[in-house]
């Protein structure tokens, strides 16, 4: 029999490789951009077209390459920043594997425009799919210029799994944060659509941060900067009280690489323990300066998971140092910390340990159930719809038509059909609601039974033709980052349909004149805000159905929290609408909104 194997030719090899280095869009732009910054740039344009599925441009005003090496760039394997394998041990560039260029030629049109400063002349090279179609001097301007076209027009099937144009530009947007942060003294620009999305001058770490994220933030900051032997850790942690829902802006860095680093992350949260209201993340910017011969950053192509010879070690001294911080910026008080001392390791048993922690005020006075508006910041309960029943008496029967209704899998889980038993409704830490039924004990999740009640009206409008706006007294003016303003941009018609009448209002403000009649709100902006947080943290893939997924967000984000106090004749009502709901067992989300203890586990535990 003849032999069967070949090696595969190098196009091949290379859209193989381009597979795990080059995903989407933003894997361009940000393997391109880091070139840029090995290539020493100080500036950094990037123009991206359709989401930078037409077009990724990136222009640098780094070193540039000679007209050899500009051809050299594009092979496998073929870089400047490493010579052996102990260089692996030693890295200060962003890239090191050589696999970018060639990946991304592989997989696209590829157009470079390079010169080094002391050179006359540069050099243009046009690459399609692997294939080199011109290589020629060129006048052009000292640094780097790509052009990358029509990204996987020779790969179909990855093509056909991009997502849809907002996603993507939302991916780049992330990237070139991951970026601007730890490099704030290099200037840098990105356009959609010659639109700018950001402007970022060169500005000090806190202003880098707050130009990336907004202006609200800056007052929310507070410094970390904390030298070992071991680590330098520098940076901002946002203050307990500026916390928010979502886990959205936690960033690490090492030596200036942004990084994944769940165990880490769990240092930070540990450090603010007890100063956090229930549910929320504070903010953190955290870079690590490291000696690098203690990472490994060769554990993924993408580089963004890396690990730590001594991560025991830097877990401690993120967590004291961050409560140092927190300490010593009076956030929390009564703290008595030693202002000059610095961790060194193993670390002392000192400050951190004794502190007293503050209460969390929790506004027990609130109630979303009144009817006039209070200064709750998520949104208040909503007005009954004409079809709400308002006799608790009945819940149960309307609990026994609704299961009918109930699809298959929902049925699986559901509770038997139960009597209610009795008329005592207890709510227990104000997150549950606690009544006998005929087997036993029904225990209902207060926050997740509100977000199907809100869901299911939102259903409702979206379904009817007449969309009910209550129009504001006072329109509110938001003023929201670049990426969030762009994914606002994006839902703004879906928005309409739910009631909401927000308009542009320059850039990356907006003017809120109306909000769903379904909801009584207080605050609109901030409803805006925690809906788009709800919505930037929805699985992906359930944004085909955006209607329904922006449903989903708004109910959450207007659903009562947990730790509101609720009088009797509330929980009644919020009984009453449950189990008018269609499928009142589950939040729209898919989780469980109530369970029932059975009597006889109760007996059991008597037993023992
Ligand atoms: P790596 O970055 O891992 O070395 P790449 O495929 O990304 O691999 O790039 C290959 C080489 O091309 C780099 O090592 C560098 O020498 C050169 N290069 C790429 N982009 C630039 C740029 N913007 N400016 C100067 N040189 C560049
Ligand atoms: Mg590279």
């Amino acid at each position: 029999m003849s032999d069967i194997i070949q090696l595969l030719p190098d196009s091949v090899a290379n859209q193989i490789a381009a597979g795990e280095v080059i995903q989407r869009p933003a894997s361009v732009v940000k393997e391109l951009v880091e070139n840029a910054l090995d290539a020493g740039a100080n500036e950094i344009t990037i123009h991206i077209k359709d989401a930078g599925k037409t077009l990724v441009q990136i222009s640098d005003n780094g070193c540039g390459m000679s007209p050899t090496d500009a051809r050299m760039a594009f092979e496998r394997h073929a870089t400047s920043k490493i010579r052996s394998a102990k260089d692996l041990f030693c890295i200060r560039t962003m890239g090191f594997r050589g696999e970018a260029l060639a990946s991304i030629a592989a997989i696209a049109d590829v157009e470079l425009r390079t010169k080094k400063t002391e050179d006359e002349l540069g050099t243009f090279i046009h690459i399609v799919g692997s294939d080199l179609k011109t290589q020629e001097p060129v006048a052009c301007n000292i640094g780097t210029n790509f052009m990358v076209k029509n990204l996987f027009f020779n790969v179909p099937a990855r093509r056909k799994f991009l997502k849809a144009n907002t996603t993507e530009t939302k991916h780049i947007i992330w990237e070139i944060q991951r970026i601007a942060l730890p490099n704030p003294q290099i200037k840098i620009s990105l356009f959609h659509n010659n639109s700018p999305i950001y402007e970022l001058p060169k500005n000090n770490y806190r202003k880098r941060i707050v130009d990336v994220f907004g202006k609200t933030l800056n007052q929310s900051l507070v410094l970390v900067d904390e030298e070992t032997s071991m680590v330098k850790i520098h940076g901002f942690i946002g203050q307990p009280k500026y916390a928010r829902k979502t886990m959205g802006e936690q960033f690490f860095f090492v030596n200036g690489r942004y990084m994944r680093h769940p165990y880490f992350n769990k240092a930070v949260m540990v450090s603010y323990e007890q100063l956090l209201p229930l549910g929320t993340y504070p903010s953190y910017f955290l870079f690590i300066e490291t000696d690098p011969a203690d990472i490994d950053i060769n554990v993924h192509p993408t580089k963004t998971e890396i690990k730590f010879e001594n991560e025991r070690d830097i877990w401690q001294i993120i967590h004291a140092s961050i409560r140092e911080s927190l300490g010593k910026h009076n956030v929390v008080p009564s703290i008595d910390f030693d202002q000059s001392g610095s961790i060194e390791i193993p670390l002392p048993q000192k400050s951190g340990e004794n502190v007293i922690f503050p209460d969390i005020k929790i506004n027990h006075d609130y109630n979303p159930f009144h009817e006039e508006k209070s200064n709750f910041s998520g949104g208040s309960y909503s007005k009954p719809l004409p079809t709400e029943k308002k006799n608790l008496e009945h819940w149960e029967e309307l609990y026994e038509g609704a299961q009918l209704k109930l699809k298959p899998e929902a049925l699986d889980q559901t509770p038997a059909v139960e009597q209610y038993s009795g008329k005592k409704i207890l709510q227990l830490k104000q997150k549950y609601i606690l009544t006998p039924v005929k087997s036993g004990l029904m225990v209902i999740d207060q926050k997740r039974a509100h977000e199907r009640i809100l869901y299911e009206k939102f259903m409702i409008v979206l379904k009817s033709d007449s969309v009910a706006s209550q129009q504001q007294l006072f329109p509110q003016t938001i003023e929201l980052n670049p990426a969030d303003a762009e994914l606002l941009k994006s839902i703004l018609d879906d928005l309409l349909s739910l009631g909401f009448d927000i308009r542009e209002f320059g850039k990356d403000t907006f003017i809120i004149n109306g909000t769903p009649g379904v909801l009584d709100v207080s605050s609109p902006e901030l409803i805006v805000e925690k809906l788009l947080e709800e919505y930037k943290n929805s699985p992906v893939d359930a944004r085909s159905k955006a209607k329904e997924q922006i449903a989903i967000s708004l109910a959450k984000a207007s659903a009562l929290d947990y730790g509101t106090e609720l009088k009797q004749e509330e929980i009644d009502h919020l009984i009453d609408n449950l189990f008018a709901c269609s499928t009142p067992n589950f939040s729209p989300d898919g989780k469980k909104v109530l369970t029932i203890i059975p009597t006889e586990n109760i007996e059991k535990s008597f037993l023992k």
